[in-house]
């Protein structure tokens, strides 16, 4: 058996079956739920992709797969049928990442805090700046990803959340209302970064930038969203800028310890971890801009140091964290402090001999 070698012929000869048999029967006679992320489309019809790519193996391989020894995403079914040359598409688009929903919302400002429609000609020219962000593979959008009835439904979502909105909101989910907040609260900032988003794609710069590792989950931690986000770690990453950083330091006599708690991988790790440190941007993006990066710019920082200080947005500067490891470390030894009061001074002896 080998999992996957599906053709042309045996998929559609499992095509065959599902129109005889009909979705429900066909389904039922192979232990397959409905497609949840993605359909096969032939002939103009849909079809449901993991149990076609599963049925298709019983010819040519012996037996159709079990559900349960493969998935239906982008890693088994879906490619497999691409691979033998069928067209699959996402059941449900992706939700809105927060550069989408950054873009979006500067819109919504832009029209006093109203929703927009979709023939408005803005809403048709966002439509088509949000198909070219990298942020969604091609294989998790279907035909209406991000039309201009998405984008227009899109900004009434934020605009219904507004705090001055009489009346209920209409949909929209928690990133859309933190994104909201962050306009209130900083509107030229937030104007800013939707400025550099768009001059980003529109230099193609953005696009060539690899995604940060797990940055799905981090719609809540950059605050700037994705796109600047990998640019920042680009920077940071940026061999030949940490290497004069790291040279100018010991030029001018100091130390590679970290800038917020002290770390010295030499000091540590001996010989494994000289010359070894990170380097934080800390200048935020939307002031640091598409300009050069300066060696000032820089924070040296120990990878521990630098994961906190990304978790969770606003991001704290080195000094920031510094100053809440000192804060905790002191709380912490008040306490010890209480605890390890002597009782009685029997006690008091013992722990002062
Ligand atoms: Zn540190
Ligand atoms: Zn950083």
């Amino acid at each position: 058996m080998h999992k996957g070698a599906i053709t042309q012929g045996s998929v559609l000869k499992a095509i065959a079956e599902y129109d005889q048999l009909g979705r429900e029967e066909f389904l039922a006679k192979y232990g397959f739920g409905e497609a949840r992320s993605y359909v096969v489309v032939h002939d103009g019809r849909e079809y449901d992709s993991k149990a076609i790519a599963g049925v298709a193996h019983q010819w040519g391989q012996g037996r159709a797969l079990r559900s349960d020894e493969f998935s239906g995403g982008k890693e088994h079914a879906a490619a497999w049928l691409k691979r033998a040359g069928f067209q699959v598409k996402a059941v449900k688009n992706p939700d809105w990442a927060r550069d989408e929903i950054i873009l979006a919302c500067q819109l919504v400002r832009e029209n006093g805090w109203k929703g927009l429609d979709a023939q408005d000609a803005r809403v048709v020219e966002l439509s088509g700046l949000l198909q070219l962000l990298p942020i969604h593979h091609e294989a998790e959008r279907n035909e209406k990803f991000r039309n201009p009835n998405g984008v227009a439904r899109k900004t009434f979502d934020i605009a219904t959340r507004h705090p001055e909105y009489q009346g209920k909101p209409t949909n929209g989910g928690a990133l859309d209302v933190a994104v909201l907040m962050d306009f209130l609260d900083r509107p030229d900032e937030m104007a800013g970064v939707a400025r550099l988003i768009r001059q980003g794609i529109a230099a193609g710069e953005l696009q060539t930038l690899a995604p940060t590792e797990g940055e799905e989950v981090d719609d809540f931690s950059a605050p700037e969203g994705r796109l600047l986000m990998r640019r920042h770690q680009a920077r940071e990453r940026n061999k030949s800028l940490r290497k004069k950083k790291i040279a100018s330091v010991i030029h001018g006599g100091g130390r590679l310890a970290c800038e917020a708690c002290g770390f010295d991988f030499e000091e540590v790790y001996g010989d494994r971890g000289a010359g070894y440190i990170e380097c934080h941007h800390v200048v935020p993006l939307h002031e640091a801009g598409e300009g050069r990066t300066k060696l000032s710019d820089l924070a040296l920082i120990c990878a521990n140091c630098h994961r906190m200080i990304h978790r969770r947005a606003p991001w704290p500067t080195p000094g920031e964290l510094r100053a809440s490891i000192e804060r905790k470390y002191a709380a912490d030894r008040r306490a010890a402090e209480v605890i390890a009061r002597p009782r009685s001074a029997v006690d008091e002896q013992i722990l002062k001999p």
